[in-house]
């Protein structure tokens, strides 16, 4: 610990990481009464929603129904605008089910008016450092910005960095990757405007459309084994998205791998957004407007929790009635592991839409550090359930979970391992998250 530290902060709640995961975390934690400061690396909110502008919010809708809670609240805000900012749709033959596309900026402009309201002290461009450990508790932890080094101490710390600085800092175990920790690919993703929409969804499918790759493969311009690329509409008029170029073996806790496989997926966004011009009619006047700044990373650790889900726990689509903070039907979503894996988008239920399974509370807790939890990506579960479990609906309901335990633990002067999980349940029922305790979906 330093002796002159820029600042010295004092809070309830220290929230770090302001993606899906963490937002919700503070939103909920603050409107609960909390002091909460929210520290963010970047200088942008949404974490992967704004790394990868315009990627759809997934797994909102198991079965058709919102999971509820601050999802379904900030949704329907969105959607309620005039003219509406974001829209709900079902892509035909979608694995995926019911996404939601939305306008990026006023996406953004709600989560910062919900901190705002909440009363939540947000702070940008500030990166964590050192975690001080007092035995089993975070007493504090440094963080960098422009002014220098200052120092955060709070109650209860909540990790939503995506890759778990915090917990990894404070000694919580994790794995990375597959069993022989392969990670899955990275996408640096693109939008491109002007584009003749009418001609460019040439199918009864107006959201979405896949075409051939073999010529772009035959001319060298992008890597053998893509056989097709697939783009969807986006919000704006004349817009469309492509959830694409895939960056494979980038070590997505290594900045250079980050900002080499970066690269060269940019090179092949250009020569794309060229062929497309020249050869696809409806591209003909279109451009290029918002590459990603770099590859949006899927997946690094996974932390050890009170709870580890397992692949064997989704297939069996199992149900926490007393600790369950959410409920998921989304696929097996493997996005290219390794050098030569697949992608692949299996699907948990035998028959469509038939049924989900839940998250339980407990896959937030680690086992030992009284005062910590994580929500998001980082979650406990195994590599293969945590290609389901990642969904951004998932995460925001993950977090507002960790956001009201984090109150309970500090009201009853209790670790977070003491913390009820029906409690927790308990508490997201009355916030309209949906098909949780004895409830079905
Ligand atoms: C290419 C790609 C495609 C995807 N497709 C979809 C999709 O179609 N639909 C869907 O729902 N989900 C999709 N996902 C998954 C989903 O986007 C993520 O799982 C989810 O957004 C993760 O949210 P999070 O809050 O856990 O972390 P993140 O979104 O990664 O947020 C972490 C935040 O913490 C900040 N941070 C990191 N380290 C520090 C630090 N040390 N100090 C301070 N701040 C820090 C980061 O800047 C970031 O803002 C996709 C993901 C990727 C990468």
């Amino acid at each position: 610990m330093k002796e002159n530290y820029v600042r010295i902060l004092e809070t309830d709640v220290a929230v770090l990481g302001a993606g899906t995961s963490g937002l919700c975390a503070a939103i909920e934690a603050a409107r609960e009464g909390m002091q909460v400061v929210l520290i963010e690396g970047s200088d942008r909110l949404g974490g992967i929603m704004s790394v990868c502008q315009g990627m759809p919010l997934g797994c909102g809708y198991p079965c058709q129904k919102s999971v509820g809670g601050i999802f379904k609240e900030y949704i329907d805000s969105l959607m309620a605008q005039d003219p509406p900012a974001a829209w709900i749709r079902l892509l035909p033959d979608s694995a995926y089910g019911w996404d939601v596309y939305y306008n990026q900026d006023i996406a953004m402009a709600k989560f910062y008016q919900m901190l705002e309201d909440a009363g939540v002290h947000l702070i940008l461009r500030a990166y964590t450092g050192e975690v001080m450990m007092d035995k089993d508790e975070v007493a504090g932890i440094e963080y960098h910005d422009v002014l220098g080094t200052s120092l955060l101490k709070a109650k209860v710390y909540i990790d939503c960095t995506g890759n778990g600085d915090i917990a990894a800092r404070a000694g919580v175990p994790y794995e990375v990757g597959d069993e022989q920790g392969h990670m899955m690919a990275g996408t640096l993703t693109f939008i491109m405007a002007n584009v003749d929409t009418d001609a460019a969804f040439p199918t009864q499918d107006k959201e979405c459309h896949n075409f051939q790759a073999d010529e772009l493969v035959e001319s060298g311009a992008i890597p053998e084994g893509i056989k097709t690329i697939y783009y969807t509409r986006n919000a704006n008029p004349g817009q469309v998205f492509f959830n694409w170029a895939m960056a494979r073996e980038v070590d997505g806790l290594d900045p250079e791998s980050i900002l080499q496989g970066s690269n060269k997926a940019r090179k092949y966004i250009l020569a794309l957004a060229d062929y497309l011009r020249k050869n696809v009619p409806a591209f003909k006047n279109a451009y290029l407007d918002g590459i990603g700044p770099l590859v949006g990373i899927r997946d690094t650790r996974r932390f050890e929790g009170m709870y580890y889900l397992t692949e064997q726990d989704l297939m069996s689509r199992k149900k926490f009635p007393g600790s369950g903070i959410v409920c998921c039907d989304n696929v097996f979503d493997e996005a290219g592991r390794g050098a030569d894996g697949a992608v692949t988008h299996d699907s948990i239920v035998t028959v469509k839409n038939s049924d989900y399974y839940q998250i339980p509370f407990e896959t937030l807790v680690p086992r030992k550090i009284r005062n910590l939890m994580f929500a998001g990506r980082i979650m406990s579960a195994d590599a293969r359930a945590m290609t389901s479990s990642r969904g951004m609906a998932s995460c925001m309901i993950m977090g507002q979970a960790t956001g009201a335990a984090s109150v309970m633990a500090i009201h009853n002067h209790t670790a977070v391992q003491e913390v009820s999980p029906a409690e927790v349940v308990k508490k997201l029922q009355q916030l309209g998250v949906a098909g949780l305790g004895d409830e079905a979906l």
